[in-house]
C-alpha cells in the first residue's frame, strides 16, 4: 500500500504520452486501479482461460471480460482478440504441430478460420460494452482484409445486439502491417504496435530462441523506421498509436518514442515507476530526422545517450 502510494507522488501533472498496463490474468485486473494507469492497452486474452478443453462458451467470456472491465475501471480496457498460435498455442484449439510455428496459423487466421470463436468473442465483448467502455484489437494482422472481415462481423453482431461498435485497432506486429498502415488507417480506429512480433519478423529473430533472442532487446533503426511509417499513417486521421511490446518498459527508448510521436505506451505494470520517474525531468527530445537517419543500432543508442 506504502509502495503504492510513494509511488503516486511522482506521477506528472500531464504525461507527454498515455501510459498504460499489459495484463493477462485476472490478479493484474485487480492490481490495475492501484498502478494509475490511465488504460489497459493490451489484454491478452488467449491467457485468460487456461487448463480448459474446450473453446470458453459465451457466458462464461462475458463473465470474464465483465470481471475485468469492473476491476480496471475507470482505466478502459483493450481486449485483444484470441492471439493463439505461435508462442501461445491454445490446447483446446486442437491445431496440430507445424513446421514453423511463427510463420503459421497464428492470431486473426486462427480466428478468420474459425468464424463461430470469433463471433462469440465479439457478442460476447459486445456485451460487456453495454455496461463498461472499452476497445477491441485484432492481433497478427498482415493484410487489409483480415481487418475489413472482422470490422464486418463487429458491425453486424452490433447491429444485431442493438449496440455501437466499441473502437477497433490493429495491432502492427507485422513489416506488412506496418508498411500497409496508410490503407489500414482508413479502416481502423486505433494502432497498437506489438514490438515482440514486429522485431522478431523484421529482423528475423526467433523471439523463442536464446541464441538470437538478445537482439531483440535492442532497436534497430529498420524497427523505427518501420514504426514512423505508422506514425506517419496515424495522423492525418489523429488515430492514437500505442506501442505494447516489451521495448515500451526501457526507460532509456522514452525519448525515441516521444521523438517518433507515439501517443502511448502500454507494459506491465512493474515497468510504470520507472518510466514515471524518466518524465519527471524533461526528456530532450531527439530530431524525427536524426532518428530516421541512423544507420546502425549503435548509432541510435548513441543518439539516444545525448536525450
Ligand atoms: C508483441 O508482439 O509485441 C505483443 C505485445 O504481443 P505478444 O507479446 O503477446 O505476442
Ligand atoms: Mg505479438
Amino acid at each position: 500500500q506504502e509502495a503504492l502510494a510513494g509511488e503516486a507522488e511522482v506521477i506528472p501533472a500531464a504525461s507527454p504520452i498515455a501510459l498504460g498496463v499489459n495484463i493477462s490474468t485476472l490478479l493484474e485486473a485487480r492490481k490495475t486501479p492501484g498502478t494509475g494507469a490511465s488504460s489497459v492497452g493490451l489484454c491478452r486474452t488467449e491467457l485468460l482461460f487456461p487448463n480448459r478443453q474446450q473453446a470458453p462458451g459465451l457466458e462464461r467470456q462475458v463473465q470474464i471480460y465483465q470481471h475485468i472491465a469492473r476491476e480496471c475501471a475507470p482505466a478502459v480496457v483493450t481486449f485483444r482478440l484470441l492471439d493463439a498460435g505461435g508462442d501461445k498455442p491454445l490446447p483446446w484449439l486442437g491445431k496440430g504441430s507445424e513446421p514453423n510455428p511463427a510463420l503459421g496459423w497464428h492470431g486473426i487466421r486462427v480466428l478468420l478460420d474459425n468464424p463461430q470463436l470469433l463471433d462469440t468473442q465479439l457478442q460476447a465483448l459486445l456485451e460487456v460494452s453495454r455496461q463498461y467502455p472499452l476497445r477491441i484489437m485484432i492481433p497478427m494482422v498482415s493484410e487489409l482484409d483480415e481487418v475489413l472481415a472482422v470490422k464486418d462481423r463487429l458491425a453486424t453482431l452490433a447491429g444485431q445486439m442493438a449496440l455501437p461498435c466499441p473502437p477497433l485497432g490493429a495491432m502492427v506486429e507485422t513489416p506488412s502491417a506496418a508498411m500497409l498502415a496508410d490503407v489500414l488507417a482508413e479502416e481502423v480506429d486505433f494502432f497498437s504496435i506489438g514490438s515482440n512480433d514486429l522485431a522478431q519478423y523484421t529482423l528475423a529473430v526467433d523471439r523463442e530462441n536464446p541464441k538470437v533472442a538478445d537482439r531483440l532487446n535492442a532497436v534497430s533503426p529498420a524497427l523505427v523506421r518501420l514504426m514512423a511509417r505508422v506514425v506517419d499513417a496515424a495522423q492525418p486521421r489523429s488515430l492514437p498509436v500505442t506501442l505494447c511490446g516489451e521495448l515500451a518498459a526501457s526507460p532509456d527508448y522514452l525519448p525515441l518514442w516521444l521523438g517518433l510521436g507515439l501517443t502511448g505506451l502500454s507494459m506491465q505494470a512493474s515497468a510504470l515507476p520507472a518510466i514515471r520517474q524518466r518524465l519527471v525531468t524533461p526528456v530532450a527530445l531527439p530530431e524525427r530526422q536524426a532518428l530516421l537517419g541512423c544507420r546502425s543500432t549503435a548509432e541510435l543508442s548513441a543518439l539516444l545517450q545525448k536525450a
